[in-house]
């Protein structure tokens, strides 16, 4: 079987956990934290990055740091991860749920107005699969309504819009180094701060709300609980793990594109003939091959292109399901005007093939060859 996801292991990876344990250091904020997170702010360009344990983490410090209080209303897209909407209904705020393009699978930019209120505080953004939301239309009404902008870049570590990196658009970004994404550490995050204003707090909510940063600086003589946080901070074995990767991007992005490259040209004439849509990547955006995915015509042959995959040993996956109509979708949130039609449709048409570093050229043909020979009825 053909697998949806395999980690890669980079070149230094085993040498630095290695390092790590033999060192002696395993809690937060170690030499490995300090590494990644310099890697991370030259590949973001980020003011600040603060590893975390998870992007969910991340999120839930982005809420925190916001002020958000209950009742508050936070716009996001319903085509999305729970995370995002966990993390602001932790606090009592309520998420809005907007529906997605068609193209891109990002929010609907042109439908953000109709969701504000006067109790909106924020917009979280999702860059799906990388490929970027439209920045500038979200950015000038962010700035005309004194909204805060969050990106979960969870899927956009390396991908562009127009000459910027995604995460440093938003005053907080947030990254995932879950075992699913690009660069892993089986379990991590980390928060970038583009606004040197929160870091100061930042800092001390990762610590759970004590000053302990600013003791190991020497900056006060004893630490002390100041403020509400928790456990956000990973072990430095993670954190070497993440070196690691974060070092061996280049080459794992090579290989993620040569692969993403080949499902999109090689099956360009098969999805036409099946009335099939493939990825749009609008100009200006470059993305960093997160993932590849298909739209088919309707549910059933969603359903069965993945069975007809599974008995020509291929792991194939459907995504994201409306989150304004999940359980806790409808219970803590609301779905803005107009209601989420796109998401509704999307989560029942796409599917994501194998996409990984270490996927071999001769599997890339076995998976085209599978998906070809599937004709939709
Ligand atoms: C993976 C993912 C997350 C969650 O990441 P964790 O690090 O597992 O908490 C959040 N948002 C999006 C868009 C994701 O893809």
């Amino acid at each position: 079987m053909i697998p949806f996801n395999r980690t890669h292991i980079s070149e230094n990876e085993l040498d630095y956990l290695t390092e790590a344990v033999r060192g002696g250091f395993t809690c937060g904020d170690g030499p490995f934290t300090r590494e990644a997170g310099g890697l991370l702010r030259e590949m973001t360009g980020a003011g600040h990055v603060l590893l975390t344990t998870s992007c969910t983490h991340a999120l839930e410090m982005s809420a925190i740091l916001l002020g958000i209080e209950p009742g508050d209303e936070v716009i996001m897209p319903s085509f999305t991860f729970m995370s995002a909407a966990n993390a602001f209904a932790l606090r009592g705020a309520v998420p809005v749920f907007v529906d997605c393009r068609p193209d891109t699978l990002n929010l609907d930019e042109r439908l953000l107005e109709a969701a504000v209120t006067d109790r909106t505080r924020a917009v979280v953004v999702v860059h799906y699969a990388g490929v970027a939301c439209e920045m500038e239309a979200i950015g000038k009404l962010c700035e005309r309504y004194d909204l805060a902008l969050v990106e979960d870049n969870a899927h956009g570590l390396g991908g562009f819009y127009r000459d910027l990196p995604l995460g440093s658009f938003g005053s907080l970004a947030t990254q995932s180094f879950h075992a699913t994404k690009n660069v892993q550490c089986g379990e991590g995050g980390a928060l970038l701060l583009n606004d040197a204003g929160l870091v100061a707090r930042a800092e001390i909510i990762r610590e759970k709300g004590t000053d302990r940063s600013q003791f190991f600086r020497g900056l006060v003589d004893k630490y002390r609980w100041v403020d509400i946080g928790s456990s956000y901070l990973p072990s430095d074995v993670l954190a070497a793990q993440l070196t690691a990767q974060l070092e061996s991007f280049g080459t794992i992005q090579a290989r993620r594109h040569a692969v993403w490259r080949r499902y999109h040209d090689e099956l360009a004439s098969w999805s036409a003939a099946n009335g099939v849509a493939r990825p749009t990547i609008p100009e200006g955006c470059a993305h960093p091959a997160h993932l590849y995915y298909l739209l088919l015509p309707d549910l059933a042959n969603r359903q069965a292109l993945i069975a007809h995959l599974s008995t020509r040993g291929v792991q194939a996956a459907f995504h994201y399901q409306s989150l304004h109509a999940a359980p806790a979708g409808v219970r803590y949130g609301r779905v803005a005007p107009g209601g989420c039609p796109v998401t509704e449709e999307v989560a029942d048409r796409l599917i994501r093939l194998p996409l990984f570093a270490d996927l071999a050229e001769a599997d890339v043909d076995r998976v085209i060859d599978a998906v070809r020979a599937y004709v939709v009825s």
